[in-house]
């Protein structure tokens, strides 16, 4: 209510009113004006959004009082307040939301005759309001709109309304796509799968297992076995560093199994080697290797009688890699060498870039989905 609508205006608006139905059914003439064009605007928000809908006339034959009911969903608008426009003034407006209804009332100091706005309804959208056209519209009698000769001005009404925008917010994201892949899993990360909303583009993430480590049927070598010192091979997980069942050999085991003691190669098991496993792990659980947590705790190779401080007679790396990251006796854990072996190629890569190749596997995923790496 308007701060300047006062109590004494009250009454003339009541009186006002009371003349305009009552006057004719006292036999008192009262012409009837088809004439005045209302219109209610149509208004666009998302939810928790303050929309303004005015309402206007045009053709305005000119009015004095008025009397009418605004029709509105309040399930979906929360009338917040009026707002003047440029016609009405001494008016007022009350909503009755169990109703759904906005009552409009007016009784002028002389008619209206200008176009305009009659009065501007400010609604706040309510956070679960469900996307679509919410309808306004304005009812009237006979004699709800009167001009101060008591005519009945008939005008007529365009409805409109509010339109809650579909938005993430308020979809009810009925229809998504196929599942996607999203994020690749690791040997020990998960992985994860996107789907996304046909309608709102809300992208729904899901989890996937990670994919364990997957080891390949051959040895690789760790260290290549010298005459001083033994060397050391073990089954590497194809797709990271981790490795199982490493053990350790000396120079003539490797002729006698006829190996390539060079670092790195792969050898596939035979006589030789399977005799060796299985005098230092005499007691396998099930098959020929047992798993373990290797990224942190190789298998435990065999005793080695070689000096550690000789490890500066490690052999010549055949691939540029210098001897100072070559592997150590009993303690070898290749952390500063990291290899990753797919399709039997080996590359190295230094252990700072570990961190970070999940996000470049993310960037470059289409080309993991082609097996180019
Ligand atoms: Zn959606
Ligand atoms: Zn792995």
């Amino acid at each position: 209510m308007k701060t300047f609508f006062k109590k004494p205006v009250s009454y003339i608006l009541v009186l006002c009113l009371l003349l305009c139905t009552a006057l004719p059914a006292l036999g008192v003439s009262a012409a009837i004006v088809e004439k005045g064009q209302i219109t209610i605007g149509t208004v666009s928000g998302n939810v928790g959004d303050t929309v303004i809908v005015p309402v206007t006339i045009a053709e305005n034959p000119g009015i004095a009082a008025v009397t009418v009911s605004i029709t509105y969903d309040s399930s979906a608008l929360e009338f917040i307040e009026d707002l003047r426009g440029d016609v009405l003034y001494e008016y007022m407006t009350k909503a009755h939301p169990t109703r759904n209804i906005i009552r409009l009332v007016t009784c002028e100091q002389g008619n209206k005759h200008n176009n305009g706005t009659l009065v501007n309804l400010k609604f706040k959208i309510a956070d679960k309001a469900a996307p679509g056209l919410y309808k306004m519209d304005m009812i009237y009698r006979a004699g709800d709109f009167c001009n101060w000769k008591l005519d009945k001005i008939m005008p007529s009404v365009t409805p409109g309304g509010v339109n809650v925008n579909l938005t993430v917010d308020n979809c009810p994201h009925a229809s998504y796509g196929e599942w996607t892949l999203a994020a690749i899993a690791t040997c020990t990360e998960p992985g994860a799968e996107k789907r996304i909303c046909n309608f709102c583009g809300h992208v729904e993430l899901r989890d996937t297992a990670p994919l364990g480590h997957e080891y390949s049927d051959k040895f690789t070598i760790d260290k290549p076995a010298t005459e001083k010192e033994t060397g050391l091979m073990s089954r590497h997980c194809i797709r990271c560093s981790s490795f199982i069942d490493q053990i350790s050999y000396t120079l003539e085991q490797s002729d006698e199994g006829d190996f390539d003691n060079t670092i790195y190669e792969e050898v596939a098991p035979n006589d030789t080697i399977n005799d060796i496993y299985k005098e230092q792990y005499p007691d396998p659980p099930d098959e020929i290797s047992s798993e373990n947590d290797s990224q942190s705790t190789p298998s435990k190779p065999a005793e080695s009688a070689i000096d550690e401080t000789s490890s500066s007679d490690a052999p010549e790396s055949t691939d540029g890699i210098p001897d100072a990251v070559a592997p150590k006796p009993n303690d070898y854990i290749p952390d500063e060498l990291i290899r990753m072996t797919v399709k039997g190629k080996i590359a190295q890569i230094i252990p700072e870039i570990d961190s970070i190749i999940k996000y470049i596997k993310i960037a470059l995923l289409p080309l993991f989905a082609f097996n180019l790496f």
